[in-house]
């Protein structure tokens, strides 16, 4: 058994087998299985294919030979041989026949276990040797599945994906119906591939370190996405003990449900707001089994994910439209495209970016690429009808940024009114308050603008100068530090003396032990992933906003992250304890 610990960025538990992507070779493997009657043909797809690889490394020694001379060639004979090796190809055999894998399958493993016998070996030179093994089991794969390997939308048992690192658009196309879980060796707590991991539900763990020679596809592994660990290959102790964790993490799930229905109101009688973050339609299911109040967050730049071409205002207005309607009177928060750094990247000006998160991202994208822009604004308008719809521009750093903004969306409304196409005049403008200088800037922005959002993800970022996705400076990247506490206090204050909503829609909004805090410091709107309200709701239910407020109060006072933390877990652990007790 291996453990790994790792950063903790979608809930839940998930015992499993592992499907490993190597995709810094871009090789994926996915684990299938045939049946009796197909063996004869996998062996014999897979002789072919061991016989074209021979061929076209046959021809690679001639030419070789022919330019450079025989010792060149020579690194050709070597991989022939190994090819022609009677004892792997006995080995590949005995997978399909007896193991009954696929040929791609059981070629991968059968090379596997090769490299390791040469990794295991205390000769440097031999060693090295294992990266022709890879070389032909990569020629091999790609004569038995094609050069893409792109299964990983369309798995055929369930799995827990690990793989060196997952970019947003992969986790947006895993097969949500039978990946149960992720796991990367790189990566940092707020990265969009795990807010990706939240919307779908699944545990994952974020920057577990070298895991890839550890772990094989097929292997059983456990992958706790509350403490960040994992296991590779767990033994039967561990097993047991979370195979327990697993059925009380269902009964507290059931608990949870019977609040769907309940307000998320405070002891002392307080309306508590609870909306939910969005990334895709498909989510309006678990909104509304939750209870979610509208959608304070809905991150549309994900609509890109799941399509090669871009969307047409037609696609836009679609996904808009379907929310609207879903949720009615309630609000729903779209937000304007949210591009570059860690997420999409468009290929606009084909811009080259030393620090792409200080670079052209998000509203400043926007405003300099304008035609995609307008086209989104148009569609938010024309979908304004079908509810109660409001705009959200992300990342403002400037009131100039605002402004500008606002000024398209005026321009637009002209347009369709020439048009007689209806749309909401009055339709809220707010902003994402995700950089300092917003903050800064608040006690005038309040002015011009109809609410706003604070967005912690980016705020911690720009706060504590640390990329949100690297692994390295994560124990840096610190939801609870003063100072970026103090950020959103100010936030809070300015927005309730401008008599505009706050909510808050960063990732901290979804855990617990932060609620009570953020009560205190005056919060009364908070947007989640859908399936964390019903555990928010939960703690809002538990306690008095005076209780909060002296909470916030000590909080305020204290100076490290640490100390915060532990005050904070303890508070919550006592007033848990007491619920429990009632
Ligand atoms: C944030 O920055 O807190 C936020 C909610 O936006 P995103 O995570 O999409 O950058
Ligand atoms: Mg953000």
């Amino acid at each position: 058994m291996h453990r790994l610990q790792g950063i903790a960025v979608s809930p839940g538990i998930c015992i499993c087998e592992a499907l490993v992507i190597e995709n810094d070779k871009g090789v994926r493997i996915p684990q299938r299985f045939i049946t009796a009657d197909g063996v004869q043909d996998e062996i014999d797809f897979c002789q072919e294919a061991f016989h074209k690889v021979a061929d076209e490394i046959a021809q690679n020694r001639d030419t070789i030979t022919k330019q450079l001379g025989k010792q060149y060639g020579a690194i050709f004979s070597a991989h022939l041989q190994m090819v022609g090796d009677p004892e792997l190809k006995k080995k590949v055999e005995h997978f399909i026949r007896d193991k009954r894998y696929s040929a791609a399958y059981a070629v991968s493993r059968a090379m596997r276990q090769f490299a390791k016998v040469f990794e295991g070996l205390d000769d440097a030179y031999l060693a090295e040797r294992v990266q022709d093994i890879f070389d032909i089991e990569s020629r091999l794969l790609n004569k038995l599945l094609g050069t893409k390997f792109e299964y990983l939308s369309s798995l055929n048992q369930e799995a827990v994906v690990f793989a060196h690192n997952l970019t947003p658009s992969e986790t947006a196309n895993l097969d949500r119906g039978h990946v149960r879980g992720f796991v990367t060796e790189v990566g940092g707590l707020g990265g969009h591939t795990s807010i990706i991991a939240e919307a779908l539900q699944i545990p994952a763990v974020v920057a577990a370190g070298h895991f890839l020679e550890k772990v094989q596809s097929g292997d059983t592994v456990i992958v706790d996405g509350n403490s960040g660990q994992v296991y590779l290959c767990p033994d039967e102790e561990t097993l047991a003990q979370y195979e327990t964790l697993l059925e009380e993490e269902k009964s507290r799930a059931s608990e949870l449900e019977l609040l769907s229905d309940l307000p998320a109101e405070t002891l002392d009688g307080t309306n508590i707001e609870l909306r939910a973050n969005i990334e895709f339609p498909e989510e309006l299911t678990c909104c509304l089994e939750n209870g979610a109040q509208g959608v304070g967050l809905y991150r549309t730049e994900f609509l890109y994910l799941t399509r090669s071409t871009e969307p047409d205002e037609e696609a836009h207005y679609q996904a808009y439209a379907q929310v609207a309607e879903a949720f009615g009177n309630q609000p729903v928060t779209i937000r304007t495209l949210d591009m570059g750094a860690d997420k999409i990247n468009t290929s606009f000006e084909d811009l080259e970016e030393s620090n792409p998160f200080l670079g052209v991202r998000s509203i400043r994208l926007s405003l300099r690429d304008l035609p995609p822009f307008r086209t989104q604004i148009r569609a938010i308008l024309r979908a304004s009808v079908k509810g109660n719809l409001q705009v959200m521009f992300p990342l403002i750093s400037t009131l100039r940024e605002f402004r500008q903004a606002k000024m398209i969306v005026a321009d637009i409304m002209e347009d369709l009114e020439e048009e007689g196409i209806p749309f909401n005049r009055d339709i809220p403008i707010g902003i994402m308050v995700e950089v300092p200088s917003a903050v800064i800037m608040l006690d005038r922005f309040v002015k011009e603008v109809d609410f706003i959002s604070i967005g912690t993800n980016d705020l911690i970022q720009y706060t504590m100068a640390v990329d949100r996705t690297n692994k390295e400076v994560a124990d840096l990247y610190q939801p609870s530090n003063p100072a970026v506490l103090r950020l959103i206090e100010s936030s809070i204050v300015h927005a309730n003396a401008g008599g505009i909503l706050s909510t808050l829609c960063g990732q901290m909004s979804g855990s617990p032990a932060y609620t009570m805090l953020l009560l205190g410091l005056g919060l009364r709107s908070f947007s989640v992933a859908p399936a964390s309200i019903p555990e928010i709701k939960k703690t809002c239910r538990q306690v008095t906003i005076k209780q909060c407020q002296t909470i916030a109060k000590k909080v305020m006072t204290l100076e490290g992250t640490g100390e915060i933390n532990s005050y904070l877990r303890e508070q919550y652990r006592k007033v848990t304890e007491v619920a429990e007790e009632t």
